[in-house]
């Protein structure tokens, strides 16, 4: 295949210097900033350089109990008093100071979890804001969404979020829970906490009543003593396919929503229109380094149309900028953590070992920091394990097919079921997969765009329940 050197731009980073960083961040409980009970902190890294950015509070049982009792006391004596429209104010101030802040936040996103500035800044701190005007819009209108029934919300909401869109699922958990009137104690993972924590600022600022939210820091034990919660009357959670089903055996709620892994095949056809295809499957995998539960991981490319399209998108992955976050060039940042990039390195391996080809950017990677050369399979079997496995980097697995049949008959042949992507010019064909397939999403002729307004979730090992839209407030109410 030919080689495709990228251009040699002169460096554009974008300034750090609107970020302050605190020495150490505590809980935020109460509308306060407190320490673990018994002192604990943790650090978080910048994964671009591994240089440690901060501390934060690194939580036990007796700070999830205190956040717990703090949102239980918000509830009954603030937040369920006060009416809808109030609490809709509440998620609008809480927009606009997101907007106005934007910038801070999309750099300290970018610091901390390695996505570059581009999506950051373009998609996940926008789209944060977007969540929580469309719930704004909810808050007083709730009775209108569930004709002839009546709504409450549930209490206490516990939710604890992955790594990946650390502020946007942050906010895809806070808006709906809050525009239907319940307080939440909010669980940021363990390697990107810094914008959750300065979120819980800026609602301080929007004038929030203290313990409406309360956001607890820590890794996987901090997380279980909020789902094993007697205390919380709703789980939201997402992440992995393992720790879903470990909180679905320990919560004592039954009010769970689990948004758990995915394995997502990009269907092409011949008659799509491909050069918008290789964009969208680029979209897909590589920007945002493959962190993406949605990512579209698998090709399903029709033979007659394979080489065309494998040629192609060797010329783009090849002309992609891997490097530092902050720079509004880059287009694949750093991958999370160490123990991600083993991860991804050993499932790599084992494509190697099971007799797929391996194709990767040759593009020089930063000496300092974790990161990946955006790679390609070809030669895949739906039996490797790169075909099953949810891969969590910039590695695309392409298979083959034949007839439509074939496509979904392999597209549907996983666990997971979150989405997929179907590229053709036909919009009859479109409409008869849909009917098909078993994903939550199904995008056609685009990939990895999200609204507030439309549900998302999955079907199988991908998990249950639905955020967003509609559906999205069912899962914070009781409706009767
Ligand atoms: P990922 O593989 O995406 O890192 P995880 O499922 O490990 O996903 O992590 C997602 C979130 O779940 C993080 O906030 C993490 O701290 C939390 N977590 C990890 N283990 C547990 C557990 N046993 N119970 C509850 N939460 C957990």
């Amino acid at each position: 295949m030919s080689e495709t050197p990228t251009w040699d731009y002169a460096p554009a980073p974008e300034s750090s210097a609107i970020v302050n960083l605190k020495e150490e961040y505590g809980h935020f409980i109460g509308g306060e900033s407190v320490p673990s009970a018994d002192g604990a902190t943790m650090e978080t890294i910048n994964p671009a350089n591994e240089q440690v950015l901060t501390r934060f509070a690194k939580g036990g049982q007796e700070d999830v109990d205190r956040a717990v009792a703090s949102a239980r006391k918000a509830y009954d004596e603030v937040w369920s008093k006060i009416s809808a429209a109030d609490r809709g104010k509440y998620l609008y101030r809480i927009a606009r100071l997101l907007q106005e802040r934007s910038r801070e936040f999309a750099i300290l996103e970018s610091m901390d979890g390695g996505k570059p500035i581009r999506e950051s800044r373009d998609i996940d701190i926008p789209l944060a804001a977007h969540h929580f005007f469309y719930h704004a819009g909810w808050a007083d209108k709730l009775p209108y969404a569930f004709p002839n029934q009546t709504v409450n919300p549930l209490g206490v909401a516990g939710q604890i979020i992955p790594w990946n869109f650390p502020l946007l699922m942050a906010a895809w958990k806070l808006a709906p829970a809050l525009a239907c009137g319940n307080t939440v104690v909010l669980k940021p993972a363990e390697t990107t906490p810094l914008t959750a924590l300065l979120l819980a600022e800026l609602i301080q600022d929007a004038g929030l009543p203290p313990g409406v939210v309360n956001v607890v820091t820590g890794a996987g034990e901090t997380g279980a003593a909020l789902s094993s919660h007697a205390g919380v009357d709703k789980i939201a959670f997402t992440g992995s396919t393992e720790v879903g089903k470990l909180i679905q055996r320990t919560a004592k709620t039954r009010n769970l929503t689990l948004e758990l892994g995915g394995k997502a095949a990009n269907i092409v056809f011949e008659d799509a229109p491909l050069d918008q295809a290789v964009e969208g499957i680029i979209n897909g995998i590589y920007f945002n380094q493959g962190h993406v539960c949605c990512a579209g991981s698998r090709l399903l490319v029709q033979e007659s149309v394979a080489d065309l399209l494998v040629e192609k998108l060797d010329h783009r992955i090849k002309s992609l900028r891997v490097g530092d976050p902050l720079d509004k060039n880059t287009d694949v940042g750093a991958i999370n953590s160490r123990e991600q990039l083993d991860r991804i390195c050993e499932l790599v391996e084992s494509g190697k070992a099971e007799g797929s080809e391996l194709h990767q950017s040759t593009e020089d990677l930063p000496e300092k920091g974790w990161f990946f050369a955006p790679s390609y399979f070809t030669g895949v079997a739906p039996s490797h394990r790169i075909a099953r496995e949810e891969i969590f980097g910039p590695v695309l697995s392409i298979m083959t097919f034949r007839t439509p049949d074939e496509a979904v008959e392999k597209a549907n042949n996983t666990m997971y079921g979150l989405s997929a992507g179907i590229w053709t010019d036909k919009g009859s064909r479109i409409f008869k997969l849909l009917g098909e397939m078993n994903a939550g999403v199904v995008w056609a002729n685009t990939f990895n765009k999200f609204d507030p307004s439309s549900p998302f979730g999955g079907y199988k090992e991908s998990g249950y329940g639905r955020e967003g839209g509609k559906q999205g407030l069912a899962a914070y109410l009781e409706v009767k």
